[in-house]
């Protein structure tokens, strides 16, 4: 029998992209599928403060096996920023291109372009915590190129790629993205149970 697995995400599309990874031997479901609409605060200031503040939350509230992500785009020259601030670095209202122009802003004098997306998972497995991590190394260009994807993928260059983030399929970024490294790891974790 599939077990309930509740991803702490609004997003109805990422819970169908992770019943798809995991092969459908969970039953996937996000907080809409649930009927619970409101945000969950993110109120930690680091990507594993926030991923668990957010599992922990969605355990209080339904008593079940679950899970949250959290990403940011750690760039070594500004000391790991933007970090657990990537979505609103620029203003709280959350917005991709502003937050684009102030990290390139920001490097314009600087000739180390090293930067890295990281994703943490923190899951609750019968009320056990257990926390996993997907790293893609990179750099940032500069200037912006290519248009698909979102955030930061326009000035994201993964290593030994002449293509931004943005200039990639879809299944070429997931073959490598810091999201789908994290959640091969926890794949592997649920499937050894
Ligand atoms: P979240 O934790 O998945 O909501 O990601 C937080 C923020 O990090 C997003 O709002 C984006 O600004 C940035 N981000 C996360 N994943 C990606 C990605 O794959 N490409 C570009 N930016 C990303």
């Amino acid at each position: 029998m599939q077990q309930l697995l509740v991803f702490a995400t609004q997003n109805k599309n990422k819970a169908i992209e992770i019943n798809a990874l995991l092969e459908g031997r969970f039953d996937v479901r996000s907080l809409i599928d649930l009927g619970y609409p409101d945000d969950i605060p993110e109120t930690g200031d680091t990507l594993e403060a926030n991923a668990l503040i957010k599992a922990r939350y969605v355990f209080k509230l339904f008593g079940k096996n679950c899970f949250a992500d959290d990403t940011g785009l750690e760039v070594d020259a500004l000391s790991g920023a933007p970090g657990v601030y990537s979505a609103r670095y620029a203003g709280a209202h959350k917005n991709a291109a502003d937050n684009i122009n102030l990290v390139l802003q920001k490097l314009k004098n600087s000739t180390n372009r090293k930067a890295h997306f990281r994703t943490v998972i923190a899951l609750i497995w019968e009320g056990k915590e257990y926390s996993f991590e997907g790293i893609v190394k990179g750099e940032i260009s500069t200037e912006k190129s290519g248009t698909d994807g979102f955030g930061y993928d326009p000035v994201f260059k993964p290593e030994n790629s002449k293509l931004t983030f943005a200039q990639m399929t879809l299944r070429e970024k997931n073959l490598i993205s810091h999201r789908a490294r994290a959640f091969a790891q926890m794949k592997d974790f649920l499937m050894s149970l």
